[in-house]
């Protein structure tokens, strides 16, 4: 077990500092241009895997850091540079992530590379599991998957709904209903790959922030994939749908979501993009403070601004460690008791809201504008309430977890 520290190691100080400059030089300056042309911005994508960032081997690299830290660092320094560009970079992640967590040694070495395409010729991957009736509660979720057994294919049907990525990928992961009388239980993911006739995108969203972030309904008309599709393959989904339904006749059964697990461990990684859009635009704020004058002083000398930068500085500080611990419980395997990683996420998605908000108001008029970042990064700050779980899925979980009531 890695010994916790508040301090990063020389590495991870490099690797922090890169990141850094890569934020600060080519994302922070291309970040209004792709807010408001609101398209995946193709050319800083193909940057970042130019240098490195963009690869299934740096993230690698960084998730499996001892210390856990390798990405909440990433993410916080990335998502400073601009939210929307940074979620088109890490974005393939997601789906690459529910590859990693459910292939098969060949489904990972076959379709990963294909998600992220090369520094030439670069693609995304797109991970699909909300629907129109199916947010919060994905137990509602009607894409069905049948299995044509004479021709070992699946066919899936349905509609897919806020797929970051979605129909712009390369590579779908696809995640649908297999035993509808299992809930949740009865879910496989699936992979579709490039081509896949039957695969469209529907309506693409105009957003209120993360603009540069292709997001989009995915609608699957009789799609048909090989066996060989199914995340896991047939025998890992058949024991465990007969594990389910034999606990289902049970009936009452206290079942450890190991969904849930994953998501626990999952979420200090949104709570750690919220955090470097808090600091962004703290940072701004504070220097705007320092720098205006009115009623010949800087405004930071009146206590009323300067309280509030205290208080959004410590905010800050407080999700940064909240997501810290959270990390460090993930690579460690620490049981999340408390679901400490919703914790994380609920505590630093509801900071950046709220640092955002306050640095338009230390700026003024000038905050309110395009001609200042923030008013931008407030925008885009709405998002970590919303995706991988709304703040009120995150109480809730906290709350069972901490009453030990069932977590659905
Ligand atoms: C920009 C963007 C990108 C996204 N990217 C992806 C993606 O790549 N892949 C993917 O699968 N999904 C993605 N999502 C979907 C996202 O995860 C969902 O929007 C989110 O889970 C909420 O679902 P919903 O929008 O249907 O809201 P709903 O579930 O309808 O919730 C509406 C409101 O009701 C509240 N609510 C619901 N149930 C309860 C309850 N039990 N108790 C208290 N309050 C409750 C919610 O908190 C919320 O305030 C994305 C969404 C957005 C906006």
């Amino acid at each position: 077990m890695a010994e916790f520290t508040m301090e990063l190691n020389d590495e991870q100080k490099e690797v922090r500092d890169w990141l850094h400059g890569f934020a600060a030089d080519v994302i922070r300056p291309a970040a209004a241009e792709w807010d408001e042309r609101e398209e995946t911005p193709w050319p800083v994508i193909q940057e970042a895997a130019k240098v490195g960032i963009y690869s299934l081997d740096f993230y690698a690299q960084q998730y499996f850091d001892a210390s856990g830290l390798g990405i909440p660092m990433a993410m916080e320094e990335l998502f400073w540079g601009d939210a929307g560009i940074a979620l088109s970079i890490v974005g393939t992640g997601l789906a690459a992530v529910g590859v990693l967590a459910n292939g098969t040694e060949e489904q990972i070495g076959t379709w990963i590379p294909q998600m992220y395409g090369d520094a030439n010729d670069v693609k995304v991957a797109a991970f699909c599991s909300s629907e129109p009736d199916a947010g919060s509660d994905v137990a509602s979720m009607r894409t069905r998957a049948v299995y044509d057994e004479a021709k070992d294919e699946w066919v899936l049907n349905g509609t897919k709904t806020w797929a970051t990525n979605g129909g712009i990928a390369n590579v779908h992961v696809v995640v649908a209903v297999v035993d509808p009388e299992l809930g949740s239980k009865g879910h496989a993911s699936f992979i579709i790959p490039p081509g896949t006739r039957g695969l469209a995108q529907g309506q693409k969203f105009k957003k209120h922030g993360i603009r540069a972030s292709h997001t989009a309904e995915v609608v699957l008309d009789d799609v048909r994939v090989p066996g060989s599709c199914l995340l896991g393959g047939k025998e890992k989904l058949d024991q465990r749908l007969a594990r389910a339904r034999e606990k289902a006749k049970k009936g009452g059964e206290r079942v450890k979501n190991a969904a849930m697990a994953t998501f626990e461990a999952s979420r200090p990684a949104v709570g750690a993009m919220a955090v470097g859009t808090a600091r962004a635009a703290y940072e701004v704020a504070l220097d705007y403070a320092t720098t205006r004058e009115q009623f010949g002083r800087p405004i930071i000398d009146n206590q009323g601004v300067a309280f509030q930068l205290a208080d959004m500085r410590t905010q800050i500080d407080a999700a940064r460690l909240l997501v810290w611990r959270a990390s460090w419980m993930a690579i460690n395997g620490k049981p999340f008791t408390a679901a400490e990683g919703s914790m994380s996420k609920l505590f630093a998605s509801e900071t950046a809201k709220k640092v955002t908000a306050q640095a338009i108001q230390i700026l003024g008029g000038n905050g309110y504008t395009r001609e200042y970042p923030v008013e931008r990064m407030h925008r885009d700050a709405a998002i970590y309430t919303i995706f991988e779980g709304t703040s009120e899925i995150q109480r809730l979980v906290i709350a069972r977890t901490l009453s030990g009531m069932p977590i659905r």
